[in-house]
Formats: C-alpha cells, structure tokens, sequence
C-alpha cells in the first residue's frame, strides 16, 4: 500500500485530495509542467524513500490523503469545476501543477468559498504581468487575474528576484506584500489572519537545488530554507498548489524529489492545523 488513491468526486469532508492538473498551455518559454503531476507522486512513492514527513506522520495509506489523479476540465478556465466539487463536499485541494496559470481558476473557485482569502505566493518571479505576448491567462499573468478580479483578501509574495517596473506597479495597485529575495531574513513570519491559500512555484528554489523548471533565477532559496519556512507556517491552510516542476530540465529527477519533500511537509502542514473533526 502506497497513498491511497480515490476518484476527486468521491472525496469526503476533511479529506485531502491531490489532483493534477496537467496544463502548460500558458507558459511563455517552454512546455513540460504537464507532466509533472505523475511524476512528483511517482517520486513520493519512490522506494528510495519512506513515507513519513518530518514530524513523523506517515503519509503511506494515511486515511485523509489520497491521490485523485490528473482531473478532467473543459479548457483552462473550466479548472475551476474540480476545484469547487471538492470544495463543494468539504475537502481540501491540493494541486499539482501543470505552470503557475492554473492558480487562477483554483483561486476563482477558492474564492467562491472562502471571499477574504490570503495567498501566499513563494516564486522567484510576481506572476503579475498585465499581459505577456498577447496573454492575458500566461503563467506570468494570474496573480494580477486574481488580485483584478477582487478574489483574494491579501497576497503576500515571497522569494522574489526579477522585479520589473511594471511588475512593481501592478504590486503597488493590487496592495501586494512583496518580500523581495534579497530582502529574506531567515525569521521570517506570517501573520495572516483567516484562510489562507498557498500556491508554491519550483523556481522559488534555487535552481541548484531545482534545476528542473522552465525559467532558471540564480539567487534562491535552499531546500531546506524552503521547508523551514513551510514547517514554520501557524496559519488555516485551506489548499495548495505545487506549479512549475518542468521534467524536462531535470537533472536525474532531483528536482522531483524535492517536489515530493514539499509535498509531504505541506501535507504534514494540513494535517496538522486542520485535524479531522
Ligand atoms: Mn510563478
Ligand atoms: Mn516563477
């Protein structure tokens, strides 16, 4: 027995469901996210490691975790519909993406759900580009959708190294906290008030540590910095995202295993601050 696994539709309340959504349609640069969801859980299912997190919750048949696969959506913005049925009978998403474009349609139904939500974002780039060639749904583009559109409370933006002046205008128009790269302390603290959605981009890291993504920003985080941070979070987590894992700039699928370790620490996260009821 590995973690179990379950169709999104039969997912109850309490329970986590990790689906992916298997979309690159919207990255400016290259394709590859697409496959990423597979193989991040074939990578948590690896035999060359175990199932326990780092607090010591193994996660190998655990009852509230399960696998949904990749989900069925009509087109980009029809995302949303998987989302919102399993928000719809009380579990938790938990996304594997697939490029940063999808956070828009999951936060839309996130949204519909919980109306004050807080995002917090960890990515070397904004992701707030009012259009990229022509775009306006590209993976440098959702979080500018979805502070436009009125869909989160606060958005707070972590990691970030490729400022731009537009990008800067786009943070100062929509309210966003940005902690700049170089302005990181490792003391850091979020203090966020209510539900709070986390939406986690592979090239928030260092690409020494994860060279399999699309856009390569020296300057990032270490892993372990990463899952420090994760392990520090004292929030109400009500779903995740993990986007940007691009296989085909992998390097001996390290960059996947890394995306299982923040995978299983988000889960540990969860299923430690939202026990079942
Ligand atoms: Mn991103
Ligand atoms: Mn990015």
């Amino acid at each position: 027995m590995s973690l179990l696994t379950k169709d999104y539709r039969n997912l109850q309340a309490d329970e986590i469901g990790i689906i992916g959504i298997p979309l690159d349609e919207n990255s400016s640069f290259m394709r590859g996210p697409a496959k990423a969801p597979q193989l991040i859980i074939d990578a948590i299912q690896s035999d060359s490691a175990n199932y326990f997190t780092e607090n010591l919750t193994n996660l190998k048949g655990h009852p509230r975790v399960f696998w949904c696969g990749n989900v069925p959506f009509d087109g980009y913005l029809d995302i949303s519909t998987p989302v919102g049925e399993i928000l719809g009978a009380g579990a938790i998403p938990f996304t594997l993406g697939g490029d940063h474009s999808i956070a828009y349609p999951i936060i839309r139904a996130m949204s519909r759900k919980y109306p004050k939500l807080n995002i917090i974002q960890f990515d070397a780039h904004g992701d707030l580009y009012d259009e990229l060639d022509g775009n306006r749904h590209s993976h440098a583009s959702p979080f500018a959708r979805i502070m436009e559109n009125g869909l989160a409370g606060s958005l707070t933006q972590v990691g970030i190294r490729t400022m731009t002046q537009h990008q800067k205008e786009q943070g100062e128009r929509f309210g966003v906290k940005v902690i700049q790269m170089k302005d990181w302390t490792a003391d850091l603290e979020f203090h966020l008030e209510g539900p709070t959605y986390l939406s986690f981009d592979m090239d928030a890291l260092d690409p020494a540590f994860a060279p399999g993504v699309s856009h390569h920003e020296p300057g990032g985080f270490s892993t372990r910095e990463v899952l420090t941070m994760i392990q520090k979070l004292n929030l109400d987590i009500v779903g995740c995202d993990v986007v940007e894992y691009n296989p085909d700039r992998d390097v001996n699928g390290v960059t996947a295993m890394v995306a299982a370790k923040i995978v299983k620490e988000l889960l540990a996260r969860l299923l430690q601050d939202r026990p079942a009821k």
